[in-house]
């Protein structure tokens, strides 16, 4: 797995100078140094994590999502998303996986996933500014298994979109 952080540091536990400075500088937060480890060690059974990217986490409530490289995501959902659940089990919140590169369209359906977005279109408000409207379709009369708010900040920290959420 490539990250900021050495895989020497990152197998030890003890960081050197450079790994030091950039978890006291913030580019690599505790969160990111925890994950990291977590994947460092799940890569003996799991050989194609040694490919995948690992770019940042970002925590919002109960969710953990992490930000990985264009084209890894299958290494998370196969074998039954078997490196997700040790994840999940490992640091208690759900775990959403996100590609780095992209466009909105993907971002917002993985973040969304299991849900199916039905349309996606863009607000212009009075300010000048814009939301981003996502419409989810619902499913039964059951309510939606995830928390809105928590997943609306989540996609703020990523890429910055305001998101507003409704059912069909
Ligand atoms: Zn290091």
């Amino acid at each position: 797995m490539k990250t900021a952080l050495c895989s020497f540091c990152l197998k030890s536990g003890i960081l050197c100078s450079k790994c030091q400075s950039k978890i006291k500088s913030g580019e690599v937060s505790e969160t990111d140094l925890k994950i990291a480890r977590i994947l460092l060690s799940l890569e003996a059974a799991n050989p194609t994590l040694q490919d995948v990217h690992f770019h940042k986490a970002v925590e919002a409530d109960d969710i953990l999502a992490l930000i990985v490289g264009r084209g890894d995501m299958p290494t998370f959902f196969g074998q039954g998303r078997k490196v997700i659940k040790v994840l999940e089990e490992k640091v208690g919140k759900k775990i959403r996986i996100l590609e780095e590169c992209g466009d909105d369209r993907k971002f917002l359906e993985d973040l969304f996933a299991p849900l199916s977005i039905v349309t996606i279109n863009t607000i212009w408000l009075p300010d000048g500014t814009t939301e981003t409207r996502v419409i989810l379709r619902k499913r039964g009369r059951n309510p939606p298994p995830i928390k809105v708010k928590a997943i609306k900040e989540i996609a703020k920290k990523v890429r910055d979109i305001t998101l507003r959420v409704e059912f069909d």
